[in-house]
């Protein structure tokens, strides 16, 4: 085929190839899904009616690439608020989903040879897209012992003349873990320090058990150098509407729209409408969500605890479980490989998120407290076999 050698290094996220693979198996066994990060409840009502009487106002055109500039300004004060900072609506570029926030901020700033530190268990796009622009993927180990929260001092050890990105991301997706506001101030000195460039992934900040969501953001020296991933897909049940956003300079605005401008055009214009409802509307649906989530996490994570050889600890956040299942004896992909193929029960092998997630399942808990004890006891049957 004469490819282009880039695409020899493109990833992927696995959870995709597990769902497919889960969905086949159905038509054979029960399966319960705990393997993809989506929000199995509906988007809530007042949303969905305000895609409808968009497309019915004609929002059905091309809009322009950075978004429409009233849900730009929408998002400016909304996510403004959360972070307790203040946005303009110029350094807002709305995407179809969070996910372009992240290939295009790659795209735009890695050179081949540079180096970006990324959180590993982690998502693997990042790794991913890193590799595809030709740039070095540098892993900072995410540990157990702390919460999987990003070790500041490693990190310093790690950034160098060649790095231009670090990746952050809190909560976090696969570990649940949360950074603290004193592990994001070194995470901002040590970039400004080596003028280095920071992505937040925080597209969970919403799905926060307790505490205070802390934004990097919240350090206004870090200002010219920081892109904010965030969107809809998982506060407000959203993932297949394909609606998030980046804040950053308006002059990173301006290039990661034209990188829009080159790639999809634009953002759907009715969903734009339909974020200005979820942004302003009612929010018991949103909140009845989060506490069901809360719910589910005490219950998956007392369940997991009591099985022989996994220990899991309390995610702080996002909708995963990351037990690490070492106790088993049994190899991650081997044990999600079984436990999909012979109890029905889909799940991720924490290498799917990277080498230092060996040794750790992921179960995305966004699933009702039946199907969770359903697959809990499956588990406990597949282990007792072994
Ligand atoms: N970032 C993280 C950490 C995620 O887990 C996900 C989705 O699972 C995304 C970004 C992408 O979100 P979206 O579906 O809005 O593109």
């Amino acid at each position: 085929m004469r490819l282009a050698d880039r695409m020899s290094r493109l990833g992927t996220e696995t959870a995709f190839d597990c769902l497919c693979r889960a969905k086949a198996l159905e038509c054979k066994m029960d399966v319960v899904h705990l393997e993809i990060g989506e929000p199995d409840f509906d988007t809530p009502k007042h949303i969905r009616e305000a895609a409808k009487a968009a497309i019915d106002a004609g929002y059905t055109h091309y809009g322009p690439s950075a978004g429409l500039m009233e849900v730009r300004e929408a998002i400016a004060d909304y996510a403004g608020r959360l972070r307790g900072v203040r946005f303009t609506p110029e350094q807002v570029v709305i995407t179809p989903g969070g996910k372009p926030v992240m290939s295009f901020a790659i795209m735009a700033l890695v050179e081949p040879g540079d180096e970006v530190i990324y959180p590993n268990p982690g998502f693997p796009i990042y790794e991913s897209m890193i590799n595809y622009m030709g740039g070095n993927a540098v892993p900072i180990r995410l540990h157990e012992e702390s919460g999987f929260r990003l070790d500041a001092g490693e990190l310093a050890a790690l950034v160098n003349p060649r790095t231009k990105m670090i990746i952050i991301n809190s909560p976090q997706n696969p570990t649940g873990g949360v950074l603290t506001k004193e592990d994001l101030a070194l995470i901002k000195d040590t970039a400004l320090k080596h003028n280095v460039w920071v992505l937040a992934d925080e597209i969970y900040a919403e799905v926060l058990y307790d505490g205070k969501f802390e934004s990097i953001s919240q350090f206004p020296e870090l200002d010219q150098r920081l892109i904010i991933l965030d969107g809809f897909s998982k506060t407000f049940a959203m993932t297949g509407w394909r609606l998030g956003y980046g804040i950053m300079p308006p002059k990173m605005a301006e290039l990661l729209a034209r990188l829009q401008t080159n790639t999809n055009s634009c953002t759907a214009t009715f969903t734009q409408r339909a974020a200005l409802a979820a942004l302003s509307g009612p929010r018991d649906e949103v909140n009845a969500m989060l506490a069901e989530f809360k719910k589910r996490r005490d219950f998956i994570v007392a369940g997991l605890n009591k099985l022989p050889g996994f220990r899991c600890a309390s995610p702080r956040g996002a909708f995963y479980a990351f037990p690490n299942v070492e106790g088993t004896g049994i190899d991650c992909d081997v044990l999600a490989h079984r436990l999909l193929e012979e109890k029905g029960v889909a799940c991720l092998a924490g290498t799917c998120f990277g080498k230092y997630g060996d040794g750790f399942l992921r179960f995305s808990y966004a699933n009702s407290i039946e199907n969770i004890g359903k697959a809990l006891g499956k588990i406990e049957e597949l282990l007792k076999t072994l």
